[in-house]
């Protein structure tokens, strides 16, 4: 079965063919500036070259119907027609409460991804945009919704909820719902695929450190607690966003710098994190260079942000109990060993130590903590989009079966 994987985003859209007899990628691509002056597609095939397509994308669909006209062209295309696309799985962010699971898309289905477009105003309407071009442009083929927050539904009550008024959650459903949910669910499956171990009877935290960044602490193999929350800027510091912060901060910050609601949300949002304290940028490549450099300040957003991941596997590895496994991944995760070792530093006394020498790879699944420790520390390469072709794979299957 041929699944194409569709991440759309505000004017952008990420996408991927992948054949699931060998879960191979067939086409990867990226359409930018969707509605915007200068759109582009920058396409690539399996075995042969990279293009770049400058055409005018005044919208999804149009973005949608250039890249399977790339998909299926003479030259450049990777199929002979459309009818070889046999589902396609699209990433949606929000699924509030109403998704546990990945689901086929119904009307009903969307209707209740509009319902929570007020939980993620800026993800689900494109989400959703993408969704509806694809069923215009593609009416018979079956898709899927999966959702970034389905995985973290298992939280139990006592984690996910608030102190606040309780009657807060129930009118506006505010609780924590967590994010990075198929990254977190791909890399702790893959632990058990690559060791052989039942992630059921193991406790591990998982670190998904990209530019956005968030840790799980998954037990018999569910998440039970999350750090990112309502939204996505709970928990971590990360590039931009100050994660979490004493919240008479926003209400001091209004009054003191008379800003808006709107001001606000961007300085959390946009302007605070690494980047807010550093000064320097919200890359962590960048960050790393100013230190070299000798910058106090990028040096200082660094010792914050590991301060605050340690923490967080220190406090997981308690709320569960005990810890068997710890996994790094996304961006910064895979590719920077600095940033994986300093987090361990002072983690010893849970078991926790990592092989400088094993530890000096990139982007590869390799067990780096050192042979006979109590914790087994991964590096696993996140891959969302063969998740979401996986997800979309069951469901579209057990549908011909039915
Ligand atoms: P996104 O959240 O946008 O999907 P990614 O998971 O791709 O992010 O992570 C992007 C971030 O990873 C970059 O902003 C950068 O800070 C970090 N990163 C990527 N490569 C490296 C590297 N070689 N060294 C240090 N940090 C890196």
């Amino acid at each position: 079965m041929n699944v194409l994987v569709i991440n759309c985003g505000s004017s952008s859209l990420k996408y991927q063919l992948l054949n699931m007899q060998d879960e191979s990628v067939l086409a990867i691509g990226l359409a930018e500036r969707i509605g915007i002056e200068g759109s582009q597609l920058k396409h690539e095939t399996l075995g042969k070259q990279k293009i770049v397509l400058q055409k005018p994308m005044p919208n999804h669909k149009e973005a949608i119907k250039i890249v399977l006209e790339v998909l299926t062209d003479k030259e450049l295309g990777v199929i002979a027609s459309l009818d070889e696309i046999q589902a396609v799985g699209h990433r949606v962010v929000h699924g509030g409460e109403k998704f546990a699971s990945s689901v086929l898309i119904t009307e009903e289905v969307i209707e209740a991804m509009e319902e929570c477009i007020e939980l993620a105003p800026l993800h689900n309407p494109p989400n959703i945009i993408g969704i509806r071009a694809c069923q215009e442009l593609m009416p018979n083929v079956p898709m899927v919704g999966v959702f970034d927050t389905a995985f973290h539904q298992t939280m139990p009550e006592y984690s996910y909820i608030y102190p606040l008024p309780y009657e807060l959650y129930k009118e506006l459903g505010i609780r924590k719902y967590g994010f990075h949910g198929t990254s977190h669910k791909y890399v702790s499956q893959r632990l058990g695929e690559i060791t052989g171990q039942d992630i059921k009877k193991m406790k591990i935290v998982s670190c998904h450190l990209g530019n956005g960044a968030s840790l799980a602490a998954i037990q018999n193999g569910q998440s039970m607690d999350t750090s990112m929350g309502l939204t996505p800027l709970e928990g971590l510091a990360m590039g931009t966003r100050s994660g979490n912060l004493d919240p008479a901060i926003i209400t001091f910050l209004m009054e003191k710098k008379n800003l808006s609601i709107d001001e606000v949300n961007n300085l959390m949002n946009k302007e605070s994190g690494v980047l807010g304290i550093s000064g320097v940028s919200s890359d962590f490549r960048d960050i790393e260079d100013a230190v070299k450099q000798g910058n106090k300040r990028a040096q200082l957003a660094l010792d914050k942000y590991y301060f605050i991941v340690r923490k967080y596997i220190g406090s997981y590895a308690a709320a569960m109990g005990g810890l068997d496994a710890v996994i790094f991944t996304a961006g910064l995760g895979e590719n920077s060993p600095d940033a994986r070792a300093t987090i361990c530093e002072g983690l010893e006394f849970l078991g926790i130590e990592i092989d400088p020498v094993k530890n000096n790879v990139r982007g590869k699944e390799t067990l780096i903590s050192k042979e006979g420790t109590k914790v087994q520390v991964y590096l696993i390469p996140t891959n969302e989009e063969l998740m979401i072709a996986r997800d979309t794979e069951i469901i579209v299957k057990d549908l011909t079966k039915a």
